[in-house]
């Protein structure tokens, strides 16, 4: 029997919320038992359009739809975010349960990592560009939460978002390296009405800059418009044209990149369909990040 640590009903539909690794894997073990298949979205909560649509995607493809809320510490460096990140396990239990997961598994870091921990899963080329440049182990940390993850719930699907391009492109090479079972699905960007990717620390701006910071999306859809209605395939321009246009006193570019658009690996030559426009910038006190396909 499992000790929940809170169960959500509406009558309808049950959810419940898991705290234990150890019970989080006995609920994916009886679930199997009864051939039922798994969906994991793991986020870092604070849950937005963005995450919910992934949640209607792990719905539509699986039996049982788990959803991790792990502000994951081995992925932030030592003078970023993670103590002001957002944290709001009631209001994401309510919209999670209104999109239909089964499963909100929301550990405490100490019960997933032991205080001498020192084993990591890394990938060594795709993470060593983008942001892996300005974030040097922010995606050592995310191959290593994703791995403890998947050993835990054993979902047979994982659904990421396109929002983080780079992220999920690590994630594919991992899971084919190290002969992973899980099939990894790509969800699509959710977008703000002015353009701005939906992204947890969208908290940190003010209305003003909400409305700034939508010049980022306007300054990805300007290099496109460069590509496809100019034919431009110079990779320079097209990077030039998007670090002009985003630029104010407001933004500072940390990179603006042309990258394969599965692998997220740079390109040296321009194809139509195959590559993305991806860029990462401070906004102000926020480090925004955003891409387009091209
Ligand atoms: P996070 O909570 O920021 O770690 O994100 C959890 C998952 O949600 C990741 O797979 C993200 O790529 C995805 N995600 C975040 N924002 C968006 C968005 N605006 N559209 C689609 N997916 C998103």
């Amino acid at each position: 029997m499992l000790s929940i640590y809170k169960e959500y009903t509406d009558g309808v539909k049950s959810m419940k919320i898991i705290k234990s690794p150890k019970e989080m894997t006995d609920f994916a073990l009886e679930a199997k038992a009864q051939n039922k298949t798994i969906a994991l979205v793991p986020t870092m909560g604070a849950l937005h359009e963005g995450h919910l649509s992934l949640i209607d995607k792990a719905r539509s493809s699986a039996d049982v739809v788990v959803v991790s809320i792990f502000v994951n510490p081995t992925q932030f460096g030592p003078n970023e975010d993670f103590d002001k990140y957002p944290r709001q396990l009631e209001e994401d239990a309510k919209a999670c349960q209104e999109r239909g997961a089964d499963v909100i598994f929301a550990p405490d870091a100490s019960d997933i990592y032991a205080p001498d921990a020192s084993t990591y899963v890394c990938e060594e080329s795709i993470s060593t560009h983008l942001c892996g440049k300005s974030r040097p182990k922010h995606f050592r940390g995310v191959t290593t939460v994703v791995t403890i993850l998947f050993n835990i719930v054993r979902p047979n699907i994982a659904v990421f978002g396109e929002k983080d391009a780079q992220q999920i492109s690590i994630i594919e090479r991992m899971v084919r390296d190290l002969f992973m079972d899980v099939k990894i699905l790509r969800a699509p960007i959710v977008r703000d009405s002015n353009g701005l990717a939906l992204s947890s620390r969208n908290k940190y701006l003010d209305t003003l800059e909400r409305q700034g910071a939508a010049r980022v999306h306007q300054s990805l859809l300007a290099g496109k418009r460069l590509v496809h209605d100019e034919g431009c395939t110079n990779i320079d321009r097209v990077k030039a044209l998007v670090i002009n246009h985003v630029t104010n006193a407001k933004t500072r570019v940390i990179y603006v990149d042309v990258v394969d658009a599965s692998t997220s690996l740079p390109v040296q030559t321009l194809e139509k369909g195959k590559c993305r426009i991806s860029m990462a910038v401070w906004y102000g006190q926020t480090r925004l990040i955003d891409n387009i396909l091209i």
